[in-house]
């Protein structure tokens, strides 16, 4: 019970007591401050903070009133702020490890058709997709999207092509992922095999890579234009520690060219 309280009381004092300067965009509530993730920048590996990788906010991380992550409050000022939300409109949506509270807003916008997908479905709301092999038709989806996806994924060049594949001419894929732009190429190396490596290396237990500053040139490999924008650009009256947002992060915004 103590232990309990413990945990619930800091939520209720920043997400509950009137006059909080933040503001989720999820939940549209005003809140004292954001709850970090784990121990927040103390519990980031060593390594991503010399190489400065662009990725959660962890001081800022969570809504203490509805939950919702960073890159999640992020994604709906960017998708609100390019226009893309209204564009959603009577178009199908595919939507990789769905955040919790993202939908909503996604299928308050009108789409034609809104999936939900993942390689481990933890909901029966959840299709079963490998992103490496997906048994969908070619040009079949407007929209995908894919928040902190591609860093678990296993042949990330295959993913793309896959994902250009099943995109209609003109459809956008949203690829946010964690990179370091001091990094020149992205790293991989079949050494990195623990838990223990893979944090150190990666940033987390079930990263397969860091994406370098090569990850812009590794999509439009793939066949896709870049529509990406930065925060400043987009978001220029969004102020980070307001909103609770890494102003560092761009929005990954892609198009199929047609
Ligand atoms: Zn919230």
């Amino acid at each position: 019970m103590a232990l309990q309280l413990t945990k619930v009381l800091p939520y209720a004092l920043a997400g509950w007591i009137p006059g909080g300067r933040r503001h989720c965009a999820m939940c549209n509530h005003r809140v004292w401050r954001f709850m970090p993730y784990r121990n927040g920048s103390r519990g980031v590996a060593p390594l991503m903070l010399t190489l400065e990788v662009v990725g959660s906010d962890v001081d800022h991380f969570e809504c203490p009133r509805c939950g919702a992550h960073d890159r999640e409050r992020h994604l709906l000022l960017y998708l609100r702020a390019s226009g893309l939300l209204e564009w959603i409109k009577g178009k199908s949506i595919l939507h990789f490890a769905p955040e919790k509270r993202l939908p909503r807003w996604l299928k308050e916008a009108g789409p034609a058709s809104y999936t939900a997908c993942d390689l481990y479905p933890q909901s029966p709301q959840v299709l079963r997709i490998d992103m490496l092999d997906m048994e969908l038709a070619s040009a079949s989806v407007d929209l995908v999207i894919a928040n902190h996806v591609l860093e678990h994924v296993a042949d990330d060049g295959k993913a793309l092509s896959e994902l250009f594949r099943i995109l209609a001419p003109g459809g956008y894929a949203i690829l946010q992922t964690p990179y370091s732009r001091k990094l020149h190429a992205t790293w991989s190396d079949p050494g990195i095999d623990t838990d223990q490596a893979r944090l150190h290396a990666h940033g987390q237990e079930d990263h397969v890579r860091l994406f370098g500053r090569d990850i812009f040139q590794r999509i439009t490999a793939a066949g896709f234009q870049s529509h990406v924008r930065g925060h400043e650009e987009l978001l220029a009256d969004a102020e980070p520690n307001k909103v609770g947002v890494n102003p560092a992060e761009p929005f990954f915004l892609f198009r199929k060219p047609g």
